[in-house]
């Protein structure tokens, strides 16, 4: 193997300590402790698990939380009431809605009301918006992990040729405007790409987030590359053998003997999505704290 491995879970780490350290200067100088609030539908296990470790991950950051779970069978007007009034609520700094939401809920719809400013997700369509135009506002916190990750790697990004394989919203789209922002120069994959290994094989920085166990082989990876592994995929018991169960979208074993920097699964993007989380729970708790003083001073 001659790829550096990219240590997902050591850089998240750092991220974290990071902003425990800025949540307590925050403190000192507003009185107010920064809070997240989670908001989950339904009894899917996954999500559940989910939504705890976001907030553990609180309470370690020196963060408060607030766990709304719902039934399964929850109304669209009785969950629009709870994301108003955690709009409305001083004490919440970032609200959360935990996707998927069961099928009778329209998740984009539910998403877009929350108050853009506290939208830790930043998938509401102001922040997509503003991300698009190059403004300022909160980011999808995979996404912007991802930029962390290629800053430890110290790749330039800077008229590099990145290739991010998958368009989703939650993904693909804020990743590849995210590089844009950064001067890659940028191509963005999906089901209907012709020829997607060559596509990926011109990338010196390649991105994937299909969500199909290992499609990504040697033959999609230029010598040299920094691949990051954005997929995470369930193997059946049969098929995971004596392994976690958990492989990305990259053939791992196949690639990380050509490419420059590669990230594993588990322990490479997952982390860094929670500690991005906390950094977005932060930076909603200090464009309150504007406001407010915005307010005072009109
Ligand atoms: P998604 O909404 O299902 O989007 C998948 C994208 O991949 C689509 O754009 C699709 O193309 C494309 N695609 C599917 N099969 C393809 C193929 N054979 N060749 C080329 N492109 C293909 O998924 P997502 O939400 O972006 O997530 C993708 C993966 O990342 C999943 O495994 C998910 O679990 C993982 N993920 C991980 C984290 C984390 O924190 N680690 C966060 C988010 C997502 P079309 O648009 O043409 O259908």
């Amino acid at each position: 193997m001659t790829a550096r491995i990219i240590d997902g879970k050591a850089i998240a780490a750092r991220v974290r300590a990071q902003v425990a350290e800025d949540v307590r200067a925050f403190v000192e100088q507003t009185g107010r402790v920064p809070g997240l609030a989670t908001v989950l539908v339904g009894d899917d296990p996954g999500s559940a698990v989910y939504v705890s470790g976001k907030q553990r991950a609180c309470a370690e950051a020196g963060m408060q939380s607030f766990d709304h779970r719902l039934p399964a069978d929850t109304s669209f007007e009785d969950l629009a009431g709870l994301l108003a009034s955690l709009n409305a609520d001083p004490e919440v700094s970032g609200v959360l809605l935990q996707l998927p939401v069961p099928d009778h809920l329209d998740g984009a719809v539910l998403t877009g009301m929350i108050d853009p400013d506290k939208d830790v997700d930043g998938l509401t369509p102001v922040n997509a918006g503003r991300l698009s135009l190059g403004l300022p506002g909160l980011r999808p916190c995979t996404p912007m992990g991802v930029l962390e990750l290629l800053a430890d790697v110290g790749v330039s990004l800077t008229g590099a040729e990145a290739v991010v394989v998958g368009r989703s919203n939650l993904f693909g789209k804020p990743m590849a405007q995210l590089l844009l922002g950064e001067n890659a120069t940028v191509t963005v994959c999906h089901s209907r790409t012709r020829d997607l290994a060559a596509v990926c094989a011109r990338a010196e920085i390649l991105i994937v987030a299909i969500g199909r166990p290992r499609m990504v082989t040697r033959e999609f990876v230029k010598p040299g590359a920094v691949v990051i592994d954005v997929g995470v995929n369930r193997l059946t018991p049969e098929q995971a053998g004596n392994s976690s169960g958990l492989v990305g979208d990259v053939d791992f074993d196949a690639v990380a003997d050509i490419a420059g920097a590669i990230t594993p699964v588990p322990g490479g993007v997952g982390p860094m999505t929670i500690a991005c989380l906390l950094v977005n729970t932060l930076q909603a708790a200090r464009l309150q704290a504007a406001r407010r003083q915005a307010e005072i001073e009109a």
